[in-house]
């Protein structure tokens, strides 16, 4: 026990490791506790840009949790603890269900949802997409889900038999992230998704010399060449905004265009869209 050794292993390295994990644990109930409430959880949406139009194209869901007393807790924090700790299908099926809500209420857009593997990895989660879909009256090819390449690397299998099940019905699928994992463009041969999504990292690294110009270039081309649709993430600025376009990205996303917000700040923001558009 940490406390009975010596002080210097209690002061090394003892108290961090118990705290780490009694920080983990409590996290893990607080989760827990969060999914039963229902008012701690809540789901922001970022507009998606189509780069030609400059309108709204689509919506990204993204999980938001307002920890009572430890304030804003960012998911990459606790997505993970939710996939090791089995909450991680509540909490994609929350948020599946609160972008069907909105995929209703702004029937010209379409919705984005990030899908952990793990759900993937589940036997029933293409029947629970579809009954989904179905209760709210949501055209299948209205909604896309991201992934990661983790789910690509699912050897049972299941993560595949999913999202063929899925794109048969006619739902989309987005590799999230594109260029950060052990994405190449040899798996991207037989990569059953309809877009890619490209890193923010290669956008914040156009004003390098080694940049991401080039990187972005052949992305797209290559995701061009395949039929593949581009979104280009984390747009910060409107240079970044201009070379994207002139790349030939299709969908631009970041916090220079709109920064993910919540459903009544999204009713505000599409509310003047619709004023600007038919007022002009
Ligand atoms: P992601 O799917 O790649 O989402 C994009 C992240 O980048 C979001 O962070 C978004 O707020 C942020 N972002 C958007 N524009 C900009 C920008 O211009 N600059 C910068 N620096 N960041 C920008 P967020 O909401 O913290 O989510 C982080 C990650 O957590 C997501 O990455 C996704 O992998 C995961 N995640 C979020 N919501 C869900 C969910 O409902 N289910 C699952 N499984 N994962 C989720
Ligand atoms: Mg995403
Ligand atoms: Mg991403
Ligand atoms: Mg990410």
């Amino acid at each position: 026990h940490a406390k009975t050794s010596g002080r210097n292993r209690y002061a090394i390295f003892g108290p961090h490791m118990d705290e780490l994990i009694r920080t983990r644990r409590d996290l893990e109930q607080d989760l827990r506790a969060a999914l039963e409430a229902g008012n701690q959880l809540e789901v922001f949406y970022q507009p998606v840009y189509s780069a030609a139009s400059h309108e709204i194209s689509a919506l990204e869901a993204l999980i938001r949790w307002w920890h009572p007393n430890k304030g804003a807790i960012a998911p990459e924090v606790f997505i993970p603890l939710a996939e090791t700790s089995g909450l991680i299908d509540r909490l994609g099926a929350f948020v599946l269900k609160e972008a069907c809500s909105t995929a209703r209420e702004f029937p010209d857009l379409d919705i984005a949802v990030n899908v952990s593997a793990v759900e993937l990895g589940q036997r029933h989660y293409a029947a629970q997409v579809f009954s989904q879909l179905r209760q709210f009256g949501i055209e299948p090819s209205r909604l896309e889900l991201e992934i990661t390449e983790t789910a690509l690397l699912d050897e049972a299998g299941v993560c595949e038999k999913n999202i063929t099940a899925l794109r048969e019905f006619g739902v989309k699928f987005a590799l999230d992230d594109f260029g950060t994992g052990f994405s190449s463009f040899g798996r991207l041969q037989r990569l059953e998704v309809d877009r890619i999504k490209i890193d923010r990292s290669f956008v914040q690294a156009f004003d390098r010399p080694d940049g991401g110009v080039a990187i972005v270039r052949s992305i797209v081309g290559v995701a061009h060449a395949k039929g593949l649709r581009t979104t280009a993430e984390g747009v910060e600025t409107e240079e970044q905004s201009e070379i994207l376009r002139n790349l030939g990205c299709d969908e631009l996303q970041g916090f220079h265009l709109a920064v993910p917000m919540s459903k009544n700040s999204l009713r505000e923001l599409l509310g003047t869209e619709r004023t600007k558009r038919t007022s002009s």
